[in-house]
């Protein structure tokens, strides 16, 4: 299969699909990888180690895009849509529920999407998100931390206190990987820290590991309204499999917080789950509403993009190989896979998009 390997070009995005390992994989099984030069610059990886690894560079997008497999990062932004086709098989991040645009694009191209996101196990579990999870929620509670301080916007906390001052009051809403992630960064400072999730499984879980170190509350409308009054830090991390955020924190809720509390919304790339919240860049992480500095960055990962690229490839390279090696017949046989199909010749074909936009799949 000739597969494309371009350079990511949404605002601060250094990751690349695939590192020099991951192409050696593909051509030594006799696939021929086309990556565009400087693709994977921003990880610090060179065109002469994806050339090592059997690699073609070629100069520009239009030519690592004219492949039967693109192999990405980050969704298509619109200056890229015109490199989408009915014979193109894209596998990457797509997060179409809060994407119309995107979405739109991909069915008028007939082009046949993979999502990181939705590929799911037997288990339940979404072994291409959980990578990228687990380095969100470690960076949400370091983020918190620095916007937290007075020349952030803050209300000039610091996270662990010291001693004789109470530390920083830390709110995580959803207790899953980013979660969890987030907890142990927040735990490890010295934070105090309440974890709420719907599940009482995943909440006797972390009560189990940290023994005391933090609370578990169940959430809902009242304990939500409880914990935020008296949050330095809110960290939104959950996730409905596929589909929109709900609101958890609502716009008149603001008010009811401390002035110079920071609310880092991990789940805005699945439209967020606080209803102020809009999405950000690294250039331009915050913005304040009613008091409260909102950080509400899509690609967090990319800010540490040599780690996290290493950390993806481990999970979709196999995956990857395998589409290589079979195409479609690939997802007619993994069922992880058919979970990852969001889109096939015009046709939605993951329920929770077609949902999202009141579609047929
Ligand atoms: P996860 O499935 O591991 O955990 C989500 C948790 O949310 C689950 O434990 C679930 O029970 C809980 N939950 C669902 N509804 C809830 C509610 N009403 N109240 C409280 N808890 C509720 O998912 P994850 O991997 O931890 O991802 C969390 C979010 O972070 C997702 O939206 C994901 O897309 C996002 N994410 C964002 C970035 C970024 O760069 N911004 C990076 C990685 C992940």
């Amino acid at each position: 299969m000739l597969i494309g390997l371009p350079k990511e070009i949404k605002d601060n995005e250094n990751r690349v699909g695939l590192t020099p390992g991951s192409v050696k994989t593909l051509t030594r099984r006799g696939h021929q990888v086309l990556v565009q030069s400087g693709a994977g610059e921003g990880s610090s990886l060179s065109d002469q180690e994806y050339q090592a690894a059997g690699a073609q560079i070629v100069p520009f997008a239009e030519d690592a895009w004219a492949a039967d497999m693109v192999v990405k990062v980050k969704e298509p932004i619109a200056s890229e849509y015109r490199y989408l086709c009915q014979d193109l098989l894209l596998f990457t991040y797509l997060h179409l529920a809060s994407d119309k645009a995107l979405t739109d694009a991909l069915l008028a191209s007939g082009t046949t999407g993979i999502a990181y996101e939705t590929v799911q196990t037997e288990d339940g579990s979404l072994p291409l998100l959980i990578p990228m999870s687990e380095v969100a929620g470690r960076m949400a509670t370091q983020a918190g931390a620095t916007y937290l301080q007075k020349s952030h916007g803050g209300r000039g906390v610091l996270i662990g206190g010291v001693p004789g001052v109470a530390p920083a009051n830390v709110v995580i809403l959803g207790g899953g990987i980013v979660g969890t992630n987030a907890a142990r960064v927040a735990v490890g400072l010295g934070a105090q820290v309440t974890v709420l999730d719907i599940s009482h499984a995943r909440l006797k879980y972390l009560d189990d590991i940290y023994r005391g170190q933090l609370q578990t509350r169940i959430s809902n409308e009242s304990t939500i309204e409880e914990v935020i009054d008296t949050a330095d830090l809110v960290i939104g991390a959950i996730l409905i499999h596929g589909g929109r955020a709900p609101w958890l924190i609502t716009h008149n809720m603001l008010p009811t917080m401390r002035k110079g509390s920071v609310i880092v919304d991990v789940a805005v790339d699945q439209g967020g789950c606080v209803e102020t919240t809009r999405p950000t860049t690294h250039s331009h992480p915050t913005y304040e509403i009613d008091g409260v500095v909102h950080y509400c960055v899509a690609n967090m990962p990319g800010a540490v993009p040599r780690t996290s690229t290493f950390a993806l490839n481990n999970q979709t390279a196999g995956y990857a190989l395998r589409l290589a090696n079979e195409g479609l017949d690939a997802v007619r046989k993994d069922t992880a896979l058919q979970y990852g199909l969001n889109t096939y010749r015009g046709a939605v074909t993951y329920p929770a998009v077609a949902e999202a936009f009141g579609l047929k799949h």
